[in-house]
């Protein structure tokens, strides 16, 4: 009898820490209502990126509003450490670029051996812009990094694998570069520093780590060809070109074209149906929290919630949701 209680605890406790096991309000057959935690580890990227600061936003939407939800934020490498930290079990909810999203379904760059099957599509978030930094007016155009000491984003990050896409796109690759794997933060410094030439930081704008770094010093970001991004787009096919304005950063020294790809959020099919259904209702109807965690929080509207989504299944609470909103059918 005694071993049976032991066996029962712990599977109850092994149930209970494996989110998406059981929610309070989905309730397994039977299951007492509330009684349980739904655990959700949510991944993001560098502190000074997008991700986090909206990552926070999103967890106190959860942990505000949906019963029995628990939600921590994740500091993590960025888009493709996050879709294997869905992979392996160990986050439940992710952000991530649709260009990684769409390389993990097709087993494709960073995921050319993986099989990766168990991550599902919830919503799209803002455009993120590839932005290449420099405190040197000569480097204006990718060919100018010849010979440069880069940092091509954090290992791990959707950053550095489009910053390999980029240097193919001209002909070039590390071979052409001194590569540095630096985050956000760690490329603002050495920029600072001067211990790095330029930096890819591809992110919503504006990203504090470039608003940090022009509080400081000139800045220039390199300027795309919309030729250049017609033939980006047969390898990463949600890119569009995205203008930034010379008034986004206070030291940036004229108007640029870039590329942009759509930022998601990304889940474990294991999650339950309820949970995501409700974290969609909830989202919408709490979007002044993302809105007022960064400005890109406004580009999170029902028009645009299925951009970047079509090459992956989407989780079943995301079909719920949207097909009654009308979006699918
Ligand atoms: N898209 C970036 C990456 O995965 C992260 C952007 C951010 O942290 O806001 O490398």
């Amino acid at each position: 009898m005694k071993k049976i209680l032991i066996v029962m605890l712990v599977l109850g406790l092994m149930c209970a820490t494996f989110a998406g096991c059981s929610s309070g309000e989905t309730g397994s057959e039977g299951t007492p209502e509330t009684s349980e935690k739904t655990y959700i580890s949510l991944a993001t990227g560098s502190v000074s990126g997008v991700y986090y600061p909206l990552g926070g936003a999103f967890s106190s939407i959860i942990n505000n509003n949906i019963e029995g939800a628990n939600c921590s934020v994740e500091s993590t490498g960025g888009s493709v450490a996050n879709i294997l930290l869905i992979h392996e079990k160990e986050s439940e909810l992710a952000f991530v670029d649709a260009s990684s999203t769409y390389n993990a379904v097709n087993s494709k760059g960073a995921f050319i051996d993986k099989n990766i099957e168990n991550v599902r599509g919830i919503l799209s978030l803002y455009p993120e812009a590839v932005q290449i930094v420099s405190t040197n007016s000569d480097i204006k155009s990718v060919m100018d990094l010849k010979g440069k000491k880069v940092a091509v984003g954090a290992v791990g990050s959707g950053t550095e694998t489009m910053a390999k896409i980029i240097f193919e796109l001209y002909g070039m690759s590390y071979d052409d570069i001194t590569e540095d794997y630096l985050g956000f933060s760690d490329a603002s410094t050495g920029l600072k520093d001067k211990t790095i030439d330029a930096a890819f930081i591809w992110a919503g704008v504006p990203t504090s780590g470039i608003m940090d770094l022009g509080s400081q010093h000139d800045i220039t970001l390199i300027n795309f060809e919309a030729q250049d991004i017609e033939k980006l787009k047969k390898v990463s096919p949600y890119c569009v070109p995205m203008s930034i304005d010379k008034d986004i950063y206070s030291s940036l020294t004229s108007d640029v074209t870039t590329i942009a790809i759509p930022a998601l959020i990304v889940g474990d099919a294991d999650l339950s149906e309820d949970f995501v259904y409700n974290f969609l209702v909830e989202t919408f109807e709490n979007i002044g929290v993302l809105q007022s965690a960064h400005v890109r929080g406004n580009d999170i509207t029902l028009e645009t919630a299925l951009e970047g989504l079509d090459e992956i299944p989407l989780h079943p609470g995301a079909e719920r949701f949207f097909k009654e909103k009308g979006l699918l059918k």
